[in-house]
């Protein structure tokens, strides 16, 4: 089953942080487009995590449906269907979640429950909730009792402060540049706040990254945040106890500066932008090439041109081109737990 127990989640994220390398963070939003995400990991003999954002899982549920947790539970249970003879680990992770939308993760945290009463593991690995819009206080608020319901079931709670800039499927975004740096004071505030409650959380603190693809001199992107803020961290809690860090809005970034955040504690990073534009790629060459062809097809015997099969297939394989680049940048190349843990 490699869709990993929470406990052998637990060990590849610890293994990840001790070895300086992180697990991409693969935003899907079908069957296809895991699959190219799941085809790469394989490839690569790297673990990795497969997720949806809501509007994402919306999508997947389709327009007949129109429902996030329907349509997150169903990916997720591809997934778990079609890794399961896989020599790899694939989790599988919610993204964003702002607090009006908290009732989507409580839905997939019942269908975890379900399944694990019926003798299963749980549906995903870990739900992200976004209370970066909100007051500081207010966020850490809101994460403790959700912690505390993640944690029942194994499950990894990813909270945020300070806010990813640009746009992407409804995170929040800011005009106020400094709130695109989490401050050390701020990070020990959700150390102060979550250590204490034991349950398994990442942080997804900010450090000048933008959604979407950086437009240059806009904003200046900076890991010694991280390491500042790790380091006033490790200097109360101790060596052993640091953030396991995650990487919003990373696309375009050069791979030196993603492996230097690697050695702060950042062990998921998530790719959503890059693995779009790289999906779309064949299918503007497909349709280009044919288009001719295609609008004239209709009963002449090219069916091949337009089944969706003839420019998704293409599709799948040049996102799986790139899920590979996102694994080598991250290092997590050949460093799957399976059969080890
Ligand atoms: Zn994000």
């Amino acid at each position: 089953m490699p869709v990993p127990s929470p406990e052998q989640y637990k060990k590849i994220i610890a293994n990840a942080k001790a070895n300086n390398f992180a697990l991409p963070a693969i935003n899907v939003t079908s069957m296809i487009t895991a699959n190219a995400a799941i085809a790469a990991f394989a490839e690569a003999k790297a673990d990795g995590i497969i997720q949806l954002s809501l509007g994402g899982a919306e999508f997947a549920s389709g327009s007949g449906v129109k429902d996030a947790v329907i349509g997150a539970a169903s990916v997720a249970e591809h997934v778990h269907r079609v890794t399961k003879d896989l020599p790899v680990y694939i989790a599988l992770h919610t993204d964003h979640c702002q607090a009006d939308k908290l009732h989507i993760v409580r839905g997939l945290l019942e269908e975890s429950r379900k399944r694990v009463a019926a003798g299963q593991s749980v549906l995903f690995n870990g739900h992200m909730f976004d209370g970066s819009a909100l007051p500081l206080e207010e966020n850490m608020k809101l994460s403790v009792p959700l912690l505390r319901e993640c944690r029942e079931l194994g499950i990894v709670l990813e909270v945020e402060a300070g806010i990813v800039g640009g746009e992407e499927d409804g995170a929040a975004e800011t005009d106020d540049n400094t709130k695109l740096y989490t401050s050390p004071e701020d990070m020990l505030y959700v150390a102060d706040t979550l250590f204490p409650e034991e349950g398994d959380f990442m942080f997804a603190a900010t450090f000048g990254n933008v959604h979407g693809i950086y437009k240059p001199g806009n904003v200046k992107l900076d890991p010694s945040i991280l390491k500042n803020g790790q380091a006033a961290v490790r200097e109360k809690y101790g060596e052993d106890k640091t953030f396991a860090l995650v990487f919003h809005g990373g696309s375009g970034t050069p791979v030196e500066q993603i492996r230097e955040t690697l050695q702060y504690g950042v062990i998921k990073m998530n790719v959503d932008t890059a693995t779009q534009f790289a999906f779309t790629q064949p299918i503007v060459e497909h349709m280009c090439d044919n288009s001719e062809l295609i609008r004239q097809a209709d009963g002449d015997g090219s069916k091949k041109l337009y089944d969706p099969r003839s420019y998704l297939k293409k599709a799948e394989q040049a996102m799986k081109t790139r899920v590979l680049q996102a694994i080598e940048e991250l290092c997590a190349t050949g460093k799957t737990q399976f059969g080890s843990i």
